[in-house]
């Protein structure tokens, strides 16, 4: 029976859940909002199929003998791109297989702003899986609903986070020709009871409810992308940099899963047939991109290869070097800490609203680093007058 013992051991996939015969495992958040499984004992049969799948208990061995390549790539459909957070070659990999009657799995908002996993056979909804959501898509029983159209002969192309990627593998025990699984350049997950209490704070600020939620969009360019929340009253929350939801995960680090800080999926050879994430470090390529998306892709096995040539037409793509994607995005081979005002932001999280407890812990930080540099100051001159 699972048990997690140590936060950081449970990634949140959902596999055990999806592979339990009695339905005994179920997620419930934890005093931060992160899921974990617990077992029922009235139902388990002490199978231990759970432990079994689990991508952290149990690691899955890569056996792809392949020598990854990388590169520089943007969809050459502009419109296209601007639709997507990065360059755009997510949507042009979906197609290929939605056009050859296959199946693509990803991540969408359902209507309450819940982020899930979803399974789509037609082009019209590939628009919902598009653009990336900052927050831990549940599983929704994808896991099994993939593993059925895999036994059905269908093809599939899952794409998630490294963990997920792995989780699938792992539940579904052995590989299958017809299964293409894409991973995502992760700085980590967070949980949906963080991201509802943005929302929540964006409607009181606002006065308004909201009618939809843009990470990275890009109408200020890829490099200025910003969150845009449109309201019922016509009015919009647009910020870039100082959206206090993604300040909050990427410059303050206050709430990323435990397990995102010394993520397991971060090595090579990866996890899947393909990664994608931002081409950060672009001008250091090319000198005059248009700004409109560009993304770094990794080609990990031979499948990947194949089906990376049948997009390639649609493509500008330039070969790169792996190690230029870890230098210049870090969060590819990189887990991040926890930031040292994630304990202040746990403790006020539940009776201070969002955007107001951010602003606080920015102000906080903004004193604390002019107190620094003004003692830096002092010690500074005092080592001068003592001639050091
Ligand atoms: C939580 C998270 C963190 C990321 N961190 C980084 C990073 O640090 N550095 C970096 O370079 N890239 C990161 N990425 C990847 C990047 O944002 C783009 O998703 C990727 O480059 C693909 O972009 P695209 O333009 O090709 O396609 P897009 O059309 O933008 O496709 C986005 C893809 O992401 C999937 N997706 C969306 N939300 C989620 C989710 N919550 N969980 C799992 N899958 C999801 C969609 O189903 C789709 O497959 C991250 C993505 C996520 C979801």
């Amino acid at each position: 029976m699972i048990r997690i013992k140590k936060k950081e051991n449970c990634c949140g996939c959902e596999a055990c859940k999806n592979i339990c015969p009695k339905g005994a495992i179920s997620f419930s958040p934890d005093e931060k909002g992160d899921l974990y499984p617990i077992a029922s004992d009235d139902l388990c049969v002490n199978c231990n199929l759970c432990e079994k799948v689990c991508p952290i208990i149990t690691p899955i061995v890569n056996h792809i003998n392949y020598n990854p390549k990388a590169y520089a790539a943007w969809n050459n459909n502009v419109g296209e791109r601007m639709k997507s957070t990065s360059g755009g070659v997510f949507p042009l990999l979906a197609n290929i297989i939605l056009e050859n009657g296959g199946y693509v799995v990803g991540v969408q908002y359902e209507d309450d702003y819940t982020v899930s996993h979803t399974v789509i056979s037609q082009n019209e909804e590939l628009k919902k899986i598009c653009k990336t959501k900052y927050v831990q898509s549940s599983n929704n029983g994808v896991y099994t609903q993939i593993k059925e159209l895999l036994e059905d002969n269908k093809t599939v192309l899952y794409s998630g986070t490294p963990c997920q990627v792995a989780g699938l593998k792992s539940f579904l025990q052995k590989e299958y020709e017809n299964l293409y699984t894409i991973e995502l350049f992760c700085h980590g997950v967070i949980n949906q009871i963080v991201f509802n209490r943005y929302l929540k704070s964006i409607e009181k600020h606002s006065k308004s409810k909201i009618t939809s939620v843009e990470f990275r969009n890009k109408r200020n360019g890829w490099s200025k992308s910003a969150t845009v929340v449109s309201l019922e009253n016509g009015t919009e929350y647009c910020k870039s940099n100082e959206d206090e939801y993604l300040m909050g995960y990427l410059r303050y680090n206050l709430y990323i899963r435990p397990s995102c800080t010394d993520c397991k999926y971060k090595s090579f050879p990866r996890v899947a047939d393909l990664s994608l994430g931002d081409l950060w470090g672009i001008e250091k390529l090319f000198d005059n991109h248009d700004n409109k998306g560009a993304s770094a892709i990794i080609v990990n096995s031979e499948k990947g290869a194949l089906l990376f040539k049948q997009i390639e037409k649609g493509l500008f793509i330039k070969e790169i070097t792996i190690d230029f994607l870890k230098e210049n995005n870090p969060s590819l081979v990189q887990s991040y800490r926890i930031g040292k005002y994630s304990e202040y932001f746990y403790r006020k999280f539940q009776k201070t609203d969002f955007i107001d407890l951010i602003q606080k812990i920015k102000y906080k930080d903004t004193v604390s680093s002019k107190d620094n540099n003004f003692m830096g100051k002092i010690m500074i001159t005092k080592n001068y007058l003592l001639g050091k």
